[in-house]
């Protein structure tokens, strides 16, 4: 498999410019120097022995039951006619396992996948270069799909439907256009942001899936996966307390739980339980419900100074000093989820379940205790 390009670096932490009040449980704590909860790749997750832990085929692909029928049944399809997979768009947040399931169809396919992402190829020439050395029914990933310039995007159209290239030779007037035949091949364009995405280049794709966030007891599945490629021990209920904590995200799981092997080396002989999990992850203030200091410090603000809301999202940004679209991608996502935040025309709200979690009392629940 080529690497052409690796993904794109973690932001770092915000710091924090609040007070941190003495009732932990109500204010957002300082953000731990590195946030284990953000959904995005750490450099050191792209180095190759991560690749150890990513499931090489179907059978290890766990959860996400719809996407798997749907492409299952496209890849037999396409085996019989001898073809190759229609393009295809995968769309979700961060570490959802989109690079995983298109290296998986290229594997299954029987053939290589090239992975790059849409800042690596800027320049038109880049995205030549990389349709040109494509081979026959190779698979090309392209991540971060909707952040392709608008010329690297136009060339992109004439490669996906008629598997040809257009290139200009000269300027001006004396300008000619020349088109070299590409094989046949299968983009994979995956995208944390739909919405952002231009209509010729959605409508150029055969297939559009979404991927879902997990469901706890397939995060423990995957805790579990990993923690025998580790050849580490673990107990059911370590591997739920690790699960609850990992924002329903493969990704944040694995590395939950490598912190929490690393704990468990140190401080205890034996397997790890849930309470030697929970030990090591308050350690490193990961939230029960895998909450992190930006989606706390967004629930108060918007319950301290809003009264549960409705708040726009320029606030939240501001108050939070994200921007707006991680706001939208990364953080509303999973809050949405787990039913803590909705989003309303107005502006977002708080729901009880989220003033339960950061311990305030209900607005109503205030009032029935004034005399
Ligand atoms: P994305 O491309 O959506 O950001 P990745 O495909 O890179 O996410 O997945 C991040 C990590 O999570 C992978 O290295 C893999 O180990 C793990 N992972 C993702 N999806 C699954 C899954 N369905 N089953 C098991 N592990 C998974």
């Amino acid at each position: 498999m080529a690497i052409i390009s690796s993904k794109k670096q973690p932001q770092e932490p915000e710091q924090p410019q609040r007070r941190v009040s003495a009732s932990a449980h109500k204010s957002p704590q300082a953000p731990p120097a590195q946030n284990l909860l953000q959904p995005q790749a750490a450099a050191d997750e792209l180095l190759k022995q991560e690749e150890n832990i990513r499931p090489q085929r179907f059978a290890d692909y766990i959860g996400q039951k719809d996407l798997k029928e749907v492409l299952d049944i496209a890849i037999k399809a396409a085996k019989v006619r001898g073809e190759t997979l229609d393009h295809l768009l995968l769309y979700g947040p961060p570490g959802l396992g989109k690079t995983t399931m298109s290296l998986i169809l290229a594997t299954e396919m029987g053939v290589d996948c090239k992975i790059t992402s849409a800042p690596a190829l800027e320049r038109p020439r880049d995205i030549v270069g990389l349709l040109m050395s494509l081979k026959p029914g190779e698979v090309l990933f392209i991540d971060e799909i909707h952040r392709l310039s608008r010329m690297s995007e136009e060339i992109l159209y004439p490669a996906m439907e008629d598997y040809r290239v257009d290139i200009t030779i000269g300027k001006g007037s004396s300008a000619k256009t020349r088109s070299l035949q590409l094989p046949r091949f299968t983009l994979v364009g995956a995208t944390t942001r739909m919405g952002a995405l231009s209509s010729p280049l959605r409508d150029r794709f055969g297939l559009i899936q979404r991927l879902r966030f997990y469901e706890p007891d397939e995060l423990s599945q995957i805790v579990l996966r990993t923690a025998q490629l580790l050849q580490t021990t673990i107990t059911d209920d370590g591997t739920e307390e690790i699960a609850r904590r990992s924002r329903g995200t493969p990704r944040i799981a694995n590395r939950l739980l490598k912190r929490v092997r690393d704990y468990a080396q140190v401080k205890a002989a034996g397997p790890i339980t849930q309470s030697l999990a929970a030990e090591a992850l308050q350690l490193f203030q990961v939230d029960p419900c895998g909450l992190d200091w930006t989606d706390r410090r967004m629930l108060s603000v918007m319950i301290e100074q809003f009264n549960g809301g409705p708040v726009g999202l320029e606030t939240m940004a501001a108050v939070t000093g994200e921007d707006t679209q991680t706001i939208e991608e990364v953080y509303e996502p999973y809050l949405m989820q787990i039913s803590y935040l909705h989003r309303t025309p107005r502006g977002r709200v708080a729901t009880p379940a989220a003033y339960k979690h950061l311990g305030y009392t209900l607005p109503n629940e205030q009032l029935s205790l004034l005399p």
